[in-house]
């Protein structure tokens, strides 16, 4: 189902709902010289792409969102926990040069940093290694633990946010990932477990999948 392009039977009944709605599905049909029958697909689509709202007993009522609105219920209801990718971690104490291997073999963009007990202390970037390599040092000596952001200013999220959250964090910090991540008790502190990965490519995904309407 495409959100965008209805076909023209189902413009013909949106305009008919939103003119002289509520109306029963059976009332749609005697307008058209249809059968019930062969309206139930179009009203089922139209109720699913949320055009339509269905009240038993009472019939087809005009939601009245546009297509851009219908847009953003969709992104809000694609979520984190069914488009995550597996994290790639490396261990605070690990080297820029084993960050820089790690990042072409698992070819990511973004590395996540664990600290001894296995939770979020960090993310390392391309650039933060790129600037890392401009120094004096060896890159063997130096460890990821100096050169990467660092909590608690990571920006983080869960596995119930929406894909559209996810979006617009991307945007308002200027990152290309966040790590998907887990609370958990660290004594009496705060910390989070990676659990999962969200990139830019992630949100494209959702967004081919929305457009399209079938999964990439
Ligand atoms: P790059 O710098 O390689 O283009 P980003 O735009 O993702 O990649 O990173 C920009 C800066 O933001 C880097 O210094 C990086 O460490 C930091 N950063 C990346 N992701 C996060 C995040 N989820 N939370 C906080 N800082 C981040």
């Amino acid at each position: 189902m495409n959100i965008i392009e209805l076909t023209k039977r189902q413009d013909i009944i949106l305009e008919i709902v939103k003119n002289e709605g509520p109306i029963t599905g059976e009332q749609i049909a005697e307008k058209l010289n249809l059968t019930r029958a062969t309206l139930r697909p179009d009203l089922a689509i139209l109720t699913m792409a949320g055009y339509l709202d269905a009240r038993p007993r009472v019939g087809y009522f005009y939601s009245g969102k546009s297509g851009p609105q219908l847009l953003g219920d969709l992104a809000r209801k694609k979520l984190v926990k069914d488009f995550k990718a597996l994290p790639v971690i490396i261990k605070e104490s690990s080297s820029v040069y084993d960050a820089v291997c790690t990042l072409f073999l698992e070819d990511v963009g973004t590395l996540y940093v664990s600290n001894d007990q296995g939770h979020l202390a960090g993310v390392v970037s391309r650039k933060d290694l790129l600037r890392a390599m401009l120094g004096k040092q060896k890159i063997e000596d130096i460890p990821v633990n100096i050169i990467m952001s660092r909590m608690p200013n990571i920006v983080v999220c869960f596995l119930e946010d929406s894909i559209y959250e996810v979006a617009k964090k991307l945007i308002n910090n200027q990152i290309d990932s966040i790590p998907v991540v887990r609370e958990v008790k660290a004594g009496d502190r705060q910390a989070y477990e990676i659990i999962g990965r969200v990139t830019k490519t992630t949100v494209t995904k959702a967004f081919v999948e929305i457009a399209g309407d079938q999964p990439v």
